[in-house]
Order: structure tokens, then C-alpha cells, then sequence
């Protein structure tokens, strides 16, 4: 018997409707003889509608409270999936994932699995029940709920199947697989048959959103079998492939892009040593992440700053810099929190020089002037003005002809 981990998303669970389909594909896989695990979101809106909530109640709510509200919206979702395959007869059992023991670290909001619990589960499966268990959530070494992250259902899920040695774990969601960027910004986005570990990881962590980054790190680290599917539709979705070598490989696999962004420039700092350490360490003391990085020499050694932050962090950054302009000797703070970044993905730009000329030249011919630039073997990304979105992502998209499949 082959086991599978079967992740649905909030659209998937967002009405009675889409429930009934949701059964469908679990009752599929168990008459075909699989062992079937199930990891479900909270219907969709429910965890904004949580937060919004708890916003509404006070102005700065506590990770630890917040975690004990966002929760629930899983639970909910466990208990009405059950209810509803118990109801054609499959026999089933949920958990919530303390009642798993998904143990976790103790970073409220944004906790990291530790280990899994399995002995419950495995009995569970043996007795040929199907085990629906909530995403997003673990419990602390003091037994305190914590919660993964927005997305962290599918940390959940690829965690699960690894701990269970599932054969495969399959994310369902709204779309039919990996496009080659998000379909809903470009109509002619070409979903992926494959796509190799490291492009998937790197789409996540540029703002891709179809699956939440740690889930595919999870996926690397234990070799998880991950493949996305739609839950409405069939069809063979995207799988996560870790043999890249003996596939042919497209320049460009995909566009990813990331709206949450914000850059900040110190202007016109004595470039001496030292200063780096000077802007960045009260910025990492107050756990803001620094994403891309740019210093450069202007006349008289004197060095313009800047780096990007979540949005979020933002106007917590710009405070914590103002008052320390003086003291460093620099010029002016200046800051725009109406940037987005724009990355161009694939293993195939490593063998190949000029993808970034051509990338620079796509985006100066539609007049979209480049704000910053950052490399690595297999990404170029480029932040520009918020209003250049759009134009970006397709402008790129039809560079790179990622609307054709390659032979
Ligand atoms: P779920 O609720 O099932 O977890 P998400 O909304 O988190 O679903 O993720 C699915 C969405 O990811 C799609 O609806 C799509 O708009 C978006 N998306 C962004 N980039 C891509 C991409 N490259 N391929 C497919 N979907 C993408
Ligand atoms: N419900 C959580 C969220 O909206 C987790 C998830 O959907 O994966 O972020
Ligand atoms: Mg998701």
C-alpha cells in the first residue's frame, strides 16, 4: 500500500461545495488503495478574518494570543472535512496539531516544526482510517499553540509526509499546478510539468506564492516527493523534481515577484569600515530581515546605503534609522515604500552569459527604469517602481517566450 499526504488549501475548503470535491479526491485515492493523510487550511478568509478581529480588539495583539485565535480557523476546517467523509462512510479521525503533537520552536507567529508525533497517525492509517489533520499549527515545548507562518499549511503537509516516509504528497490548490509566473497576473503563463528543487525554492522565496518556502526546504531536506494539483481539476499538476541534470533545461523557468517591499537609502555616509555594521546591527537586533543589500562610492568617499525590508518593517526601520543619521555622519534618510521586485528563475541561466543584458534591455525598451539589481547562479532580480508591475512580469514573461514550451 502506497501512502500519500494530501494538502488543501482555504479556496479548496472555502464552502460546503468545494468541500464535497475535496472528498472526492481523498475518496479517489483511498478506492485506488492508497493510505490517505490529509492536511488541511481554514476556509478562505477565515484566518484574515481572524486577524482582523483581533485588530479590532486591540491595537497590537500578542503573538502568543494571536496563535490561540488563528488556530481555530483549521480546526474548523478538520471537523467539517471529517464530518463530511464519515457521512459516505470512510472512516476518519481528526487532529489538531497539538492533538498530533506537532512540536515546535517557541517563535509565536512563525514557529518551526521540530518533530512530528507518528505512532497515533501510523495506527490510524493501518486501521485503514484516513487521518485529517490541521495545518498551519503546532504546540511548544510548555504546550502553548504556535502557528507557521501565513502559507504554513504546506509546511505542515510536506512535514507530515516526510515523518510518515509518504510516497508522495500532493498540494491541491485553486490553480493546476506551477505556471511559469502567477496566472492570474499573465493569462498566458504555462504551467510546469517539472520544476527542479532549487528553481522552486527560489520562485517560493521571491514571492511565489503557491507554496510557502519552508515547506519546499522541508521537501529538499528529506527528499519529499511533492507534486501541486488542483483540487477542481484533473490533471498531472507540477512535480518537484531533485534530478535536474538529465533534464533539458529552459533558460527561464519562471517570473516571480514580490509587492511586499520597501527600500531605504542612507544618503551620503563617510565610507569607512564599519558602517555597514553600524546601519544593519540595531535593524537585525529588532529582527527586521534585510533582503537585498547596495553600497556604492559617490565623490568624495562619502557612500550611499540602501537596502530593502518587508513593507511591514518599514516604518519601524525608518524610526529606529532617523535618530542615528547625525551620529553616523550621513547626509539624509530617505526611504519609498511603493517598490516591488521582479526575479527571473532558472538552472539554465547558469551555463549562459547575457540573460541579464537581456533582461536589462527588455525592461529600458517599455521605459521602466531599474531601481536596484541582485544576482546569484540562478536568479536575477530587479526592483522597480510599484506602478511597473504589471508591465514588468509580462514585459519579461514574452522576453524570455515563457508561453512556449521548450522542445
Ligand atoms: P492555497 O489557499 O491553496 O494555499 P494560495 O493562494 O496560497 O492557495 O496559492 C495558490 C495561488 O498562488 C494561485 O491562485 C496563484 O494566484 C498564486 N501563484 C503565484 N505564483 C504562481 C505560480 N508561479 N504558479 C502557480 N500559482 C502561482
Ligand atoms: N490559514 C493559513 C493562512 O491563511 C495557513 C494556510 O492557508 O496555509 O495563511
Ligand atoms: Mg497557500
Amino acid at each position: 500500500m502506497s501512502l500519500l499526504v494530501q494538502k488543501f488549501g482555504g479556496t479548496s475548503m472555502g464552502s460546503p461545495e468545494s468541500i464535497k470535491q475535496v472528498v472526492k479526491r481523498v475518496t479517489q485515492a483511498r478506492d485506488a488503495g492508497h493510505g490517505v493523510a490529509v492536511v488541511v487550511s481554514a476556509m478562505s478568509g477565515e484566518t484574515n478574518r481572524l486577524l482582523e478581529l483581533a485588530h479590532n480588539m486591540v491595537t497590537a495583539p500578542v503573538a502568543e494570543d494571536l496563535d490561540v485565535l488563528l488556530s481555530t480557523g483549521e480546526q474548523v476546517s478538520i471537523a467539517l472535512l471529517a464530518m463530511a467523509l464519515r457521512e459516505l462512510g470512510v472512516p476518519v479521525r481528526s487532529y489538531t496539531g497539538a492533538q498530533v503533537t506537532i512540536r515546535t520552536d517557541n517563535t509565536h507567529g512563525k514557529a518551526r516544526i521540530l518533530d512530528i508525533e507518528t505512532d497515533n497517525i501510523e495506527a490510524d492509517l493501518t486501521a485503514g482510517r484516513v487521518v485529517v489533520v490541521a495545518g498551519f499549527q503546532g504546540v511548544e515545548e510548555s504546550g502553548r499553540i504556535t502557528t507557521l507562518g501565513r502559507g504554513g499549511s504546506d509546511t505542515t503537509a510536506v512535514a507530515l509526509a516526510a515523518a510518515l516516509k509518504a510516497d508522495e504528497c500532493q498540494i491541491f490548490t485553486d490553480v493546476d499546478g506551477v505556471y511559469t509566473t502567477d496566472p492570474r497576473m499573465v493569462s498566458s503563463a504555462r504551467r510546469l510539468e517539472r520544476i527542479t528543487f532549487e528553481e522552486m525554492l527560489e520562485m517560493a522565496s521571491l514571492g511565489a506564492r503557491v507554496l510557502q518556502i519552508r515547506s519546499v526546504e522541508f521537501a529538499g531536506k528529506y527528499q519529499v516527493p511533492l507534486r501541486v494539483l488542483s483540487t477542481f481539476e484533473d490533471g498531472p499538476g507540477t512535480l518537484i523534481s531533485f534530478e535536474d541534470s538529465a533534464m533539458e533545461q529552459a533558460l527561464i523557468s519562471g517570473i516571480a515577484f514580490n509587492r511586499d517591499e520597501a527600500k531605504i537609502t542612507v544618503v551620503g555616509v563617510p565610507d569607512q569600515p564599519g558602517i555597514a555594521h553600524r546601519i544593519l546591527g540595531p535593524i537585525a537586533a529588532a529582527n527586521v530581515e534585510v533582503d537585498m543589500i547596495i553600497q556604492n562610492v559617490s565623490e568624495s568617499d562619502l557612500t550611499d546605503f540602501t537596502f530593502t525590508v518587508h513593507r511591514n518593517d518599514y516604518a519601524a526601520t525608518m524610526a529606529l534609522l532617523r535618530p542615528q543619521v547625525r551620529e553616523m555622519g550621513a547626509r539624509d534618510l530617505v526611504g519609498d515604500d511603493r517598490i516591488v521586485k521582479i526575479s527571473a528563475i532558472g538552472v539554465g541561466m547558469r551555463s549562459h552569459a547575457g540573460i541579464a543584458s537581456t533582461m536589462f534591455e527588455a525592461l529600458a525598451r517599455e521605459g521602466i527604469n531599474i531601481r536596484m539589481i541582485s544576482t546569484s547562479e540562478i536568479k536575477i532580480s530587479v526592483v522597480v517602481d510599484e506602478k511597473y508591475l504589471e508591465l514588468g512580469v509580462r514585459t519579461l514573461h514574452d522576453t524570455f517566450q515563457l508561453d512556449i514550451a521548450p522542445e
